[in-house]
């Protein structure tokens, strides 16, 4: 065993089916009676108004305007709206971008959150906060923005539209493939990294053949915690940093793009981080990480190319010196035009050529 450090992030799970209902009870645990809600629009006539019955004149308002990446004009007009209402907790249901606005109003007001996902993103596992300000994407990491109590829904993920599933379910899976070979690994984030990628890469076809098959929706939305978990608690490398400037500079979609990206970042990384790789190709039961994982998404119909999912060519250079200028830590050095070859592969959704066959596939 190396020397490592870690530590463990606080924080409460509550995981099962139906259980949305327990929000009234975690908000008593966290001494709260006021809740702010923030919905995902696609659930504000469902489970959100279940929420509201619920809750009764513990809803003390609600906003339905989180937008993808965190724009912090959002941000500052429903902070308006949480003043006025004066509320002791905010509850987030909804996707990533739902909890990213519920954490951006945490950092700005010190609230308590209690996250209900309702798609496989992981943010609610991290205590990390993106933003987007005049097209650029910063990060940030403070405890001020974890939740402080996670419940899991699996019932709320049923019949999720494949395609979300799959991408969401990809960008799950990077933060776990990039913690197996992060600076700061560690036994314990990557024990969760193998089981999160395990989980996801068994239950994603299932999901895609039958999208209200409880047993693999509880499969996956267990592997977005552990993945979720990764992000948390490992730094991330060229992938995520690739993803940022793509998302954030470009406007892309953030699972998609995550989805395209990570076989890409993977070959990249392969020679540098051979262990890793094998661990990866292990959990999705491929001889290849790179090549699996391309696999798993265009045989489950996901995109593979940042020209399907709205990336001009022209911008292609833009997106690398951008990425290039203020690179993450990453096992294999990056330069300006090593990222330029890998966007072009992506771009035109190449599949990577596998350095390393294990046996496991
Ligand atoms: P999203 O929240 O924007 O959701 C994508 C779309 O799916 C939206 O239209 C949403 O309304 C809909 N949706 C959500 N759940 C659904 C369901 N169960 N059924 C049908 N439709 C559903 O996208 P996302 O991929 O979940 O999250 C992306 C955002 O999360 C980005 O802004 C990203 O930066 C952020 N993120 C942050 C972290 C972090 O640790 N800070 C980690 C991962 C993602």
């Amino acid at each position: 065993m190396n020397p490592f450090e870690y530590t463990a992030l606080p924080g409460r799970v509550v995981f099962g089916h139906g259980t949305l209902p327990r929000v009234a009870d975690e908000m008593a645990l966290l001494g709260t009676t006021r809740a702010f809600i923030l919905c995902d629009s696609v659930h504000a006539t469902t489970a959100g108004e279940r929420l509201h019955e619920l809750l009764g004149t513990r809803a003390v308002g609600q906003s339905t305007g989180a937008a993808m990446h965190t724009p912090v004009e959002v941000t500052e007009k429903v902070l308006i709206q949480v003043r006025a209402a004066a509320p002791d907790c905010l509850v987030a249901l909804g996707g990533g971008s739902t909890t990213g606005l519920s954490k951006a109003l945490a950092l700005r007001t010190g609230l308590p959150q209690i996250v209900v996902p309702t798609t496989y993103a992981g943010s609610e596992a991290t205590p990390i906060i993106g933003q987007t300000e005049q097209g650029r994407k910063t990060t940030q990491r403070s405890l001020q923005v974890l939740p402080r109590t996670i419940i899991y829904d699996v019932d709320l993920t049923l019949g999720m539209p494949v395609l979300l599933s799959i991408v969401s379910g990809m960008n799950a899976m990077a933060h776990a493939v990039e913690a197996l070979y992060a600076r700061d690994r560690n036994p314990v984030t990557s024990m969760l990294a193998e089981q999160g990628i395990a989980a996801l890469a068994r239950a994603l076809p299932l999901i895609a053949a039958d999208s209200w098959d409880a047993a693999a929706r509880a499969d996956a939305l267990f592997g977005a915690w552990a993945c979720g978990n990764c992000l948390g608690t490992v730094g991330m490398a060229l992938h995520h940093k690739l993803c940022h400037t793509l998302g954030g500079s470009f406007d892309l979609p953030h699972a998609e793009t995550h989805t395209v990206i990570l076989p890409h970042a993977a070959a990249f990384n392969e020679s540098a981080a051979p262990d890793a790789m094998a661990i990866v190709a292990r959990a999705l039961g491929a001889s290849n990480a790179a090549t699996g994982l391309f696999d798993l998404a265009a045989t489950l119909g996901a995109p593979t190319s940042l020209k399907a999912i709205g990336l001009p060519e022209s911008q292609l250079d833009a997106a690398a010196e951008a990425a290039a200028a203020s690179p993450y830590w990453n096992p294999r050095p990056v330069d300006r035009d090593a990222l330029r070859a890998l966007l072009d592969d992506a771009f035109h959704g190449r599949r990577p050529t596998a350095l390393n066959v294990t046996p496991h596939g």
